[in-house]
């Protein structure tokens, strides 16, 4: 289900696939491809062999640090990527606030936080949602009061993901309670270090702890920490959204999954054959697979859509509905395929070092099972999928 490639696209692949095959750590290679958890460690070692090689941000431009790819060589490294088991760019700098910075940030914000996002030296973290403010984002509480040239925040911010490895978030916060909810709203930098922040761990159905409980006391930041306007927060906010709905439709890392799912579904049995000839299967794996293929096409009009700077409409609320289908598709059949070994749920198997017993089941099995609980959450984070359809039926339908 290859798109068809130029001959310079196809020289591009295999540079792509070249570089991995030198420079990916064959550890977490691994890890990855089993469906194992990475550590922060993992991440920043394989973020800065990335970096080394000019290739972390291929979402900026040339002249700020990006590759200057095409759409489609930016598609073709993200799918070798995945195939070849690299851990995904935590997109929380690179892909969410950077642009942000870029587009309405001063120069000294650019010159103080672009260079260290793109070398992994600042991890961040997005404290947009609250308690009772995730869909309706604009009745956020958190408040910021200016005292002299600091705003001093309170309020606490939640399902912040990997806010414990962060070194600085982008917030939003209520400067105003007058007028629209939306115009009382400011985008602030805080460093993860103010004292007045402590983060505390969700532990989420797979039993990981990637979200957390972030509370803000008495939290002390300094103006210039203010992105734009005070009071334009939610004009930045949109546009980061924007970013991170089309980069969660992840093509590259469902085909990855697609081929693995093939792989365990020819070699496991149902009613002695090999579950990929059961015809009910087969129609659901088929289906998915050209529904993957149709968001492919999707997302590359998008992409090139957005490379000659046309408006970005509804797509991107699309590609987060289709993608996350997608992915939650593929775990549901992966799952699936490995039977009552789905059931032994043993995340001490892949997530404890040392731990030497065999699992219950393949070698793959034991990850499959949080595989599937953890990716339950695709349909809710980045905006719920609910809350994507009322935007196209806004959009789209005029309704
Ligand atoms: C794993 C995970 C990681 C996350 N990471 C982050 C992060 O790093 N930073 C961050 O800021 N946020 C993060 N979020 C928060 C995420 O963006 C919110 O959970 C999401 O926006 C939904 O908000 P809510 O949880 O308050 O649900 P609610 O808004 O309470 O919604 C509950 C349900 O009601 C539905 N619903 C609500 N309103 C409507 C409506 N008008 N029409 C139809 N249906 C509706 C929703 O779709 C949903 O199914 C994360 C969430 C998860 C699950």
């Amino acid at each position: 289900m290859d798109v068809v490639l130029s001959p310079e696209e196809e020289a591009f692949r295999q540079e792509v696939r070249a570089f991995l095959a030198e420079k990916l750590p064959a550890d977490i290679a691994e890890k990855t491809g089993n469906g194992f958890r990475i550590s922060k460690q993992d991440h920043v070692r394989w973020q800065k062999i990335l970096h080394e090689k000019g290739w972390i941000a291929p979402n900026w431009p040339a002249e700020l640090g990006g590759t200057g790819w095409t759409p489609m060589q930016k598609h073709i490294f993200d799918e070798e990527c995945a195939l070849a088991g690299a851990p995904m760019v935590i997109p929380f700098g690179v892909t969410m606030v950077a642009p942000v910075i870029m587009k309405f940030g001063n120069e000294a914000q650019k010159e103080r936080f672009l260079p260290r996002i793109l070398s992994s030296d600042d991890w961040w973290c997005q404290g947009y949602s609250e308690p009772g403010s995730g869909s309706d984002l604009a009745s956020l509480r958190t408040k910021a009061v200016l005292d002299g040239d600091h705003y001093v925040v309170n309020g606490q911010k939640t399902w912040t993901t990997l806010a414990q490895h962060a070194d600085w978030m982008f917030t939003l916060v209520r400067t105003q309670d007058t007028g629209k909810p939306q115009e009382g709203i400011t985008f602030l930098l805080i460093d993860m270090k103010s004292p007045g922040i402590s983060v505390h761990p969700i532990t989420t159905l797979d039993g990981s702890a990637e979200i957390n409980s972030v509370f803000l006391e008495d939290v002390r930041v300094p103006v210039e920490n203010r992105i734009g306007e005070e009071g334009k927060g939610w004009t930045y906010a949109k546009y980061l959204l924007g970013h991170e709905r089309t980069s969660i439709a992840a093509v590259g890392r469902s085909k990855a999954q697609l081929r693995k799912l093939k792989g365990i579904a020819k070699v496991e049995l149902a009613g002695g054959k090999p579950i990929i000839e059961d015809p009910d299967y087969a129609r659901r794996l088929a289906q998915i697979e050209i529904d993957l293929l149709s968001l492919e096409s999707l997302v590359l009009r998008t992409l090139y859509a957005e490379s000659e700077g046309k408006p970005v409409g509804a797509e991107p609320s699309f590609l987060k509905i289709k993608g996350t289908q997608i992915q939650q598709g593929l775990t549901e059949l992966l799952m699936e395929a490995i039977g009552p070994y789905a059931a032994p749920y043993q995340p001490e198997a892949f997530r404890d070092e040392g731990w030497n017993e065999e699992p219950v089941g393949p070698d793959y099995g034991p990850a499959l099972a949080p595989l599937y609980f953890n990716w339950r959450k695709a349909s809710i984070y980045g905006g719920s999928n609910e809350i994507q359809k009322n935007i196209l039926a806004k959009m789209v339908l005029g309704l």
